[in-house]
């Protein structure tokens, strides 16, 4: 029996409706399993300005450091779509990873039986998809300098540097390892090698890290055009992608799609276990349907399941909550993005309960 503290962060738009279903789910575990989790309520993103005039208050950074984990739903709307780029929830976002140092975002993608019709791929080819995409996050090009422009150039010329260090590909392709170990052993390692330096030098670092630190591994590489293909392809021939944060970016956007709805899909953002985990559903704030009980949860209540399992050790909690989303799909019970046409629709709270009296 443990005792943990998680900061919840419910955000704007949907997020304080999805919130309020993955908190019945985790007062559930609470009571089948005897741990006691300690929650405590952070501002961040559009609610965030609004009450103090910034996405990411010092209030909320204090909070950070008297935490186990992070539970984030999703910030950002249409109200601070037009405020300075680094007034807006995004940014605010942006800096809580750099706060957390969660550098290695991982992002499964698990194709659900009954719903692998909805997917715009064939049945056969994605049926059984379960895969991770584990996308570096806080380095490469997206943060590489230089960048910018080159004002003595004789036209107009633009750059920026796919820089990474030794250290920083080690511990992306470490954390990699460690969540192939947990699976299948499998580990492909996705670059571009055959045209960049920077790419030639992650392709020897992964070589390096998987051969001495974890021989099991069967590693493979892939370059980053014939991986976004075979994405499509067959997507079952993977279980752990590693890439950088460009690569992964894109590939993770990918392999999300294969499972039909935004709406399903959890994500874990984590550094190196001295800090806090972050966990949130891969979707945003969908202020087309905020307010209204129409958002699936589930993406939600998948992010606290990989809170429990990662963060916790908690596995067999995890599992039975991954086990009863299942069951409830497999009933036929659905949300209105995952609904064809003629099925009953349930409302958030409807599809919260549910999931509670399955888990139950
Ligand atoms: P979005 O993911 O919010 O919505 C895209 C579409 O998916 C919408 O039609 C929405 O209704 C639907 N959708 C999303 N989640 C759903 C769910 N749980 N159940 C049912 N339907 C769902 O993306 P967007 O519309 O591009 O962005 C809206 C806002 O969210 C923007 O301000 C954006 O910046 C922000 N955003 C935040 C995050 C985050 O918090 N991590 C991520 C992406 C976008």
């Amino acid at each position: 029996m443990s005792s943990k503290k998680i900061l919840i962060l419910s955000g704007d738009g949907i997020g304080p409706e999805i919130t309020i279903e993955a908190l019945k789910v985790l007062k559930l575990i609470e009571k089948k399993s005897g741990n006691k989790f300690e929650l405590i309520e952070g501002l961040m993103g559009g609610i965030a300005i609004d009450k103090t005039g910034d996405p990411l208050p010092d209030s909320t950074i204090k909070q950070l450091k008297e935490v186990d984990a992070v539970l984030l739903s999703a910030i950002g709307g249409p109200k601070w779509e037009n405020l300075p780029q680094a007034q807006k929830p995004e940014r605010g976002l942006l800096r809580l990873r750099k706060e957390l140092d969660a550098f290695a975002n991982l992002r499964p993608a698990k194709v659900f039986s009954c719903l692998a019709d909805s997917s715009t791929l064939k049945r056969e080819v994605i049926e059984g998809v379960d895969l991770l995409v584990v996308r570096e996050l806080t380095s490469g090009i997206y943060f590489g300098t230089p960048r910018g422009f080159d004002s003595q150039a004789k036209e107009k010329t633009c750059f920026n540097t796919a820089l990474y260090t030794e250290s920083e590909v080690r511990r992306i392709i470490k954390c990699a390892c460690e969540q192939a170990m947990i699976r299948s052993k499998r580990l492909c390692s996705v670059d571009k090698a055959n045209v960049l330096e920077v790419s030639q030098f992650w392709r020897d670092i992964a070589i390096s890290v998987a051969t001495n630190d974890f021989p099991e591994i069967e590693l493979s590489h892939l370059y980053v055009d014939n991986a976004a293909m075979q994405l499509i392809r067959n997507p079952k021939q993977f279980d752990v992608l590693v890439s950088s944060n460009l690569f992964g970016d894109i590939l993770s956007d990918e392999a999300s799609m294969l499972t039909g709805s935004i709406g399903l899909l959890p994500s874990a953002s984590l550094g190196d276990g001295s800090k806090p985990g972050l966990y949130e559903p891969v979707h945003g704030s969908a202020p087309d349907i905020a307010g209204q009980n129409k958002a699936n949860p589930i993406a939600m209540i998948l992010s606290l399941a990989m809170m429990l399992e990662i963060s916790f050790q908690m596995k067999s909690e995890a599992k039975l909550i991954e086990k009863s989303i299942e069951q409830v799909l497999e009933q036929g019970y659905r949300t209105g993005d995952i609904a064809k046409p003629g099925e009953k629709i349930l409302t958030t709270t409807e599809m919260g309960d549910v999931i509670c009296k399955t888990l139950e």
